[in-house]
C-alpha cells in the first residue's frame, strides 16, 4: 500500500477516476497491494499509472488482469473496472468464500492506463500517441488509413508514434507488467475495457494486425463455449477482432505473440462496449465528444457498472478452473476445426453468417 495525503485529490479535480482508486487503497484491505508502474505528465502534474494485486501472491497461480482508461475518452471502461475493484474490496472484507477463492487466482488492475488521456477528453495520451496503435509490429495485411495507424502527424487519430522510437511510457508499462505476470502465472487471462461504436457489447481476441486465426484458437473457443453455457442469457459477441478491422501496433497482439514465443499461455480479450445505444437513446450527448464514448445520464452509468459484473467474476472463476474447461491435446485439434468454421468462414463468406456473428457494426478500438 503505499498511501498518500489528500492533496492528490485536490490535484486532480478531473480526475475522479483516481481519486476513486486512491480512496480504496486507504481502506487498507488486508492483502491488497499497489504499484506504481510509471507516471506521465500533463505538462503540469504527474500522473501515475497504478497497479492493484489482490489474490494470491504463489508463483504458478492463474492470474486475471483487468485494463481500463487506454483511450482517455472512454472512461467508462475506467469506471467499470473500479466499479468491480470497489465490489470486491467490499465483499473481502466479510465474504468467507471469496477470501478462499481468490487464495487460488491472482487479480491485477490497471484501472487507467492513460491518465493524460482522460484529464484531457482524448483517445490519444498526452504525446499525441494511440497506445492502441504504438507496439513496435506492423499488421500483416494492408489496413484502412488512418484508422490502422498512422505515422503522419500526432494531429491525426491513430497515431502511431515515430517509426524506431521506444513505445510510450504507458505502453512499455502495461508490456512489461503483462509480461512480469505471465512469468509468475500457469494461465493469464486478461481484459481491456473499451467503448466505441455499435450497439453490442463484444469480445474480441486477436490478432488485430492479421486475419489468420491465433494458435490458440481452441482456447478462445472453448473459453467463449464456457461462458454461454455457465451465463446462457449473456449478449456479448465473442469474435476475433479482426473481423472488423485490421490495425498496426496493437498492444494485444504483440503481447500475446510474445507470449505465445516464449510457450506461456496469455489469452487476452477487448471488451468494447457499444456506445451507439447510450448514443441512440440520448442523442444530445452528442453535443460533446465524449458523449459518443460515454453513457451520460447517471441511471445508464449505473447500469453499465452493474452490467459487467458477471463477465468480469466469470473471468477469473475461469481461470482459476481452467483444468476442466481448456482443451487438451486431443480436444484442441477439433475444437479448432469447429472455432475456424464459426468464425473464419464466414467472414470469407459474409452471406452465410456465423451463428456470433449477427449485423457487422463498424467499430473503433
Ligand atoms: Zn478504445
Amino acid at each position: 500500500m503505499n498511501p498518500e495525503s489528500s492533496s492528490y485529490d485536490a490535484a486532480w479535480p478531473q480526475l475522479p477516476e483516481l481519486q476513486q482508486l486512491r480512496r480504496l487503497l486507504r481502506l487498507n484491505i488486508p492483502g491488497v497491494r499497489s504499484l506504481r508502474l510509471t507516471q506521465v505528465s500533463d505538462g503540469e502534474h504527474q500522473l501515475p499509472v497504478e497497479a492493484v494485486f489482490i489474490g494470491g501472491r504463489a508463483a504458478g497461480l492463474p492470474t486475471v488482469l483487468l485494463v481500463g482508461g487506454t483511450h482517455g475518452v472512454e472512461r467508462i471502461g475506467a469506471q467499470v473496472v473500479l466499479a468491480y475493484l470497489e465490489s470486491l474490496l467490499s465483499r473481502l472484507r466479510w465474504d468467507e468464500t471469496l477470501q478462499a477463492a481468490l487464495r487460488q487466482v491472482r487479480l491485477v488492475f490497471v484501472p487507467v492506463l492513460n491518465p493524460v488521456g482522460v484529464v484531457q477528453q482524448t483517445r490519444c495520451n498526452g504525446n499525441g500517441v494511440d497506445l492502441m496503435r504504438n507496439a513496435p509490429l506492423d499488421a500483416r495485411e494492408p489496413v484502412r488509413w488512418p484508422l490502422g495507424g498512422q505515422r503522419l502527424s500526432r494531429f491525426l487519430p491513430w497515431y502511431r508514434g515515430r517509426r524506431g522510437l521506444p513505445m510510450e511510457a504507458e505502453a512499455r508499462a502495461l508490456c512489461e507488467l503483462t509480461e512480469r505476470l505471465w512469468q509468475r502465472s500457469s494461465l493469464l487471462l486478461a481484459l481491456d475495457v473499451h467503448s466505441g461504436f455499435g450497439f453490442s457489447d463484444r469480445l474480441w481476441f486477436p490478432l488485430a494486425g492479421s486475419r489468420e486465426p491465433v494458435s490458440h484458437l481452441a482456447e478462445y473457443y472453448a473459453l467463449q463455449r464456457l461462458l454461454r453455457r455457465s451465463h446462457p442469457h449473456h449478449d456479448y459477441v465473442f469474435e476475433p477482432q479482426s473481423l472488423h478491422y485490421l490495425c498496426h501496433g496493437d498492444l494485444w497482439d504483440y503481447l500475446y505473440l510474445r507470449a505465445e514465443s516464449q510457450q506461456r499461455l496469455l489469452l487476452p480479450l477487448t471488451l468494447e462496449m457499444g456506445s451507439w445505444r447510450w448514443v441512440k437513446k440520448n442523442p444530445l450527448q452528442l453535443r460533446a465528444f465524449a458523449g459518443m464514448f460515454h453513457p451520460v445520464k447517471p441511471h445508464r452509468v449505473q447500469r453499465v457498472l452493474r452490467r459487467h459484473t458477471t463477465l468480469l467474476e466469470f473471468l477469473w472463476r475461469a481461470a482459476l478452473s481452467s483444468g476442466n474447461w481448456l482443451p487438451d491435446r486431443a480436444q484442441r485439434t477439433r475444437l479448432a476445426n469447429v472455432a475456424r468454421r464459426h468464425w473464419y468462414a464466414a467472414a470469407k463468406n459474409p452471406r452465410s453468417g456465423s451463428p456470433d456473428s449477427g449485423a457487422r457494426e463498424s467499430a473503433v478500438r
